[in-house]
């Protein structure tokens, strides 16, 4: 009797965050969902509305656009970092010293299916998710049902966050 499987990858959701200011920040984040939609073993499976927030930390910066994207995936969390981190490059992002200073295209790893992560690379949950307006509310519209790891509600998160002026397009 054959006892060998044949070793197939568990597929996960996981949620990214997009976020440009720089270059047609809208092009920049629909590019990017297209982008994303491209990348191997992996199926888009939900893309949130545009929305127009307020830059965090250095004020003297344009208004951004941001988007979150579910995804269906067979990559490990860090192979998809990887991918992510190849699309960001493509659109042209250049890394500076100044934290949260503008940029291109941003894309952050939300959440990997219900794991927690912490390695030199990558934290996930995202450290910032929970208290980023344009974060949550672009989650809650695609995932209201969907709970964190610490079993908080995004909906709830979503609903008590201070909106920051922030505008769904
Ligand atoms: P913030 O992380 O506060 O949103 P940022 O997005 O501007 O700031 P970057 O300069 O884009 O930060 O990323 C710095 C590093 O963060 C990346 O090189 C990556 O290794 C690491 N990182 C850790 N956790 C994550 C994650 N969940 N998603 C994407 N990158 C992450
Ligand atoms: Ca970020
Ligand atoms: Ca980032």
């Amino acid at each position: 009797m054959q006892t060998t499987q044949l070793q197939t990858s568990p597929t996960v959701t996981a949620y990214i965050g997009l976020g440009s200011n720089l270059s047609d920040p809208k092009r920049q984040v629909s590019n990017a969902a297209k982008a994303i939609s491209a990348i191997p073993s992996s199926n888009v499976v939900a893309l949130s509305s545009l929305y127009l927030s307020k830059p965090m930390g250095p004020q003297d910066q344009d208004d951004y656009i941001n988007a979150v994207i579910a995804i269906e995936t067979k990559l490990s969390a860090l192979q998809l970092l990887d991918a992510l981190q190849t699309i960001e490059n493509n659109a042209g992002r250049v890394r500076k010293d100044n934290r949260w200073g503008a940029r291109i295209l941003d894309c952050d790893i939300l959440l990997y299916g219900d794991e927690t992560i912490n390695n030199e690379r990558l934290t996930v949950p995202h450290y910032g998710m929970k208290v980023r307006e344009f974060v949550l509310l672009p989650l809650a519209e695609i995932a209201p049902t969907l709970y964190l790891p610490d079993n908080s509600s995004v909906s709830k998160l979503a609903s008590e966050i201070n909106s920051n002026g922030i505008l769904r397009l």
